[in-house]
């Protein structure tokens, strides 16, 4: 029997079994359909196939089955009607602003976005006439100062990246419906076994499922979910026709990481979480920032708005820049890489690299200290991750 209607199973099991049917091969783990094209029975067949009148398979730059399990599957864990899979997360982006919006239009966007967006927005959506507005995502006020006859998105992550600064998604969507515009959420460093913004009213949500989706860390690829009209028509309207798709390949390795999604989910967080209390008694360290400790700013709205606080910790140490790459090159364990969400721990001082492009005050004014590293928590012993820290630490 096939099972269409996932919304009466738990979240655990649908990321293990949502999305696949399963082929007249009976097969227990989902196939990977490498192939281009898909053939039909007879030339009556593919002219009703082009004409939009029979569903069914036709080429992988729109129709891959392999890709449209992952799709389902995302969609029903996110609890979204329809997804559509991409090919990194910036093109899931970037095809959500150029199937929504035209010449004229305005974005409002927290300042705390991926520095990628920050540049898709600045550099290439104003060169179209697609004007950006930036604020603070923990200030629901300047959303709404910010609002202008002819905004049409508003886009924020949530926690930020790498201050993890928390915003509140039911208030900025409440600003976002009363004006008729849309809020996007890119729910990257949750997930939905942490977080799913449509239960706090967003009405789109973005991945970069190069992230925890694969969890790994080997393959490139991203989605939109949200409903029939803006995903299930207008994304996959763009995209069918501008071709930013997943291969079939990435799909399956996403298709696979989601099965171990809630499992992975708990374990960065109970690292994050050990390594941000130890990290707030250490004398090298000024400052922690992690949506748990309870003097983070937001905490009880990260408590409110999220099943558990994430497995992104950031730290500044005493020293500056010197301090951190000291710290940093004393690591024997952990890779030195922007990436996160990935099993292995990863390091990075965002003012020399992920944040290296701002000027100093640009940098200055959102926070990002010279002393500032970032370390996504994997999956190793928590024990063999602090003493990996506490190498340079310890010698500072
Ligand atoms: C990495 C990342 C992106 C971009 O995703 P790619 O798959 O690298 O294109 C977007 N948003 C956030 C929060 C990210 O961390």
């Amino acid at each position: 029997m096939t099972i269409d209607d996932w919304s009466e199973f738990d979240p655990a099991t649908r990321a293990v079994r949502a999305g696949h049917v399963r082929t007249q091969e009976w097969e227990n783990s989902e196939p990977i359909f490498a192939t281009s094209s898909f053939c039909f029975s007879s030339a009556g067949e593919a002219a009703e196939s082009f004409a939009g009148n029979r569903s069914g398979n036709v080429y992988s730059r729109f129709t891959n089955p392999t890709v449209r399990a992952f799709e389902r599957r995302l969609a029903a864990l996110e609890g979204g009607s329809c997804c559509v899979a991409t090919g990194s997360g910036m093109a899931a982006i970037l095809s959500t602003c150029l199937a929504l919006l035209s010449s004229g239009d305005h974005i409002i966007s927290s300042t705390g976005v991926f520095g990628a967006t920050t540049s898709l927005f600045n550099n290439y959506l104003s060169k179209l006439g697609i004007d950006t507005t930036w604020v603070s995502p923990t200030d629901p006020r300047r959303w709404r100062e910010a609002l202008r006859p002819e905004t049409k998105i508003l886009y924020l992550e949530t926690p930020t990246n790498p201050l993890t600064e928390i915003a509140d998604i039911r208030a900025i969507a409440d600003i976002a419906h009363a004006h008729g515009a849309l809020l996007v959420v890119d729910n990257c460093f949750c997930t939905p076994a942490l977080q799913r913004p449509f239960e706090f009213g967003a009405d789109i949500v973005i991945h970069s499922a190069t992230k925890y989706l694969d969890g790994q860390g080997r393959c490139i690829g991203g989605a939109v979910v949200g409903d029939e009209e803006t995903v299930g028509e207008k994304v996959f309207g763009f995209l069918r026709t501008a071709g930013p798709c997943m291969s079939p390949f990435n799909a399956w390795v996403f298709l696979k990481g989601l099965e171990t999604l809630e499992l992975r989910m708990q374990a960065h967080c109970a690292h994050a979480f050990e390594l941000a209390q130890w990290l707030a008694s250490h004398s090298a360290v000024a400052r922690v920032h992690y949506p748990g400790l309870e003097d983070h700013p937001q905490h009880e709205l990260a408590r409110r708005q999220q099943s558990a606080f994430g497995g992104i910790v950031s730290f500044e140490v005493v020293g500056g820049q010197p301090a951190a790459w000291h710290v940093i090159d004393h690591t024997r364990l952990l890779s030195i890489t922007a990436n996160l969400g990935d099993a292995k721990t990863t390091v990075t001082h965002p003012a020399s690299t992920t944040h290296g492009r701002l000027a100093p005050e640009q940098r200055a004014a959102a926070g990002i200290d010279d002393g500032l590293i970032r370390v996504s928590a994997g999956l190793e012993s928590v024990r063999d991750i602090r003493a990996d820290l506490a190498r340079g630490l310890d010698s500072l």
